[in-house]
């Protein structure tokens, strides 16, 4: 038996599963569902709190007073955390990559709402320190007889990974309330915490779904490993092994296009014909590019083998107010 860690109930669970009746007749294919993890809370919505219901479990249980994370400066992650770091009555320092801004908005707004420390970045000291800076500024608090606590970008470790593990779950249960079978859980990808906790409940439970990321950064190899890492460590947590090898790992590259947290108009006029359509709002950074890659891999024919797709909604609204401007041209 495995064993599975514990967790806090942070999050709005379960969340809903969704036809969109309109959207799949006009691609006429497979039929769309979407479950909605973008309403798994106000505050901390998206899919950062089922990560953090695991994470933040361990954190108190070994006496955290203080939570540390790194993102972006719009990092749905951190804000995530801080927010559930009020609820919970502990205090946040953020690594953030970029500078400080006149004035914040999106989630930076919530951030400084939460009462977040920040500790601002150059994208080069990001990308390569980050964990050190982490580890230093835990260091400095321990002087104040502090404990922190750090968690990685995204969550996306072991500990994290069963955020999405129990979300696997969910939907097997639902799948049984709805009298439907989902071929396929799609997401987008961005650090791969999220599809290594679905593809462990696939394999542990050894349903027949597949699990497709559509990456938003980076490319294919590069979370054929991540994901890979986050698994091995998930091991450590369960206290057996499961059988998962990289080509167990299905992750559709392509539709990056810009760069990380960069859109494209396509993306754009997706994001808004879906908003008409269905009344669902996708975020520009990670759910509007998994989901216009979802769409036009279905348009190229290329996933003709599923009936029934399930896209998880992931959040992320807030990131989409900071870039009105480059939805200008959208206005009537
Ligand atoms: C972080 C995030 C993702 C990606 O999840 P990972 O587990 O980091 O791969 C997708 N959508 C949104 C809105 C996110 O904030």
């Amino acid at each position: 038996m495995h064993n599975i860690p514990k967790r806090l109930n942070l999050a709005n669970l379960p969340t809903k599963i969704e036809k969109l009746h309109r959207l799949s007749e006009k691609l006429g294919g497979p039929n769309i569902y979407v479950k909605r993890d973008d309403q798994t809370g106000t505050e901390v919505a998206g899919n950062k709190i089922r990560k953090l219901e695991y994470t933040l479990h361990e954190a108190i249980s070994q006496g955290a007073d203080t939570l540390i994370t790194c993102g972006g400066i719009q990092s749905n992650h951190c804000r995530t955390t801080a927010a559930a770091a009020a609820k919970l009555g502990l205090k946040t320092k953020l690594v953030l990559r970029g500078q400080q801004p006149a004035a914040p908005d999106g989630n930076l707004l919530l951030d400084v709402l939460f009462g977040a420390d920040i500790h601002w970045v150059t994208p080069e000291e990001y990308r390569n320190r980050r964990n050190d800076i982490m580890t230093g500024l835990k260091e400095e608090l321990a002087q104040q007889e502090r404990h922190a606590y750090i968690i990685p970008e995204g969550a996306s470790n072991g500990i994290g990974a069963f955020g999405y593990y129990s979300a696997m779950e969910e939907i097997i249960q639902q799948e049984k309330e709805m009298g439907v079978q989902f071929d396929a859980v799609v997401m987008a990808v961005g650090s791969g915490g999220t599809y290594a906790g679905l593809l462990l409940a696939q394999k542990i439970f050894k349903t027949s779904h597949e699990i497709i990321g559509f990456n938003v950064s980076n490319d294919a190899e590069y979370f054929h490993r991540a994901i890979m890492k986050v698994l091995e460590d998930a091991e450590k947590h369960l206290e057996s092994s499961v059988e998962i090898c990289s080509k167990d790992i299905r992750i559709i590259d392509g539709y990056v296009g810009l760069g990380y947290a960069i859109g494209r108009p396509e993306e754009r006029a997706f994001i808004k014909e879906l908003a008409m359509l269905e009344g669902i709002v996708l975020d520009p950074v990670y759910t509007g590019k998994g989901f216009y890659g979802l769409t036009e891999e279905i348009k190229k024919g290329r996933l003709e083998h599923l009936n029934n797709i399930l896209f998880i909604h992931t959040g992320g609204l807030y990131g989409i107010f900071p870039q009105g401007k480059e939805f200008a041209n959208l206005l009537p």
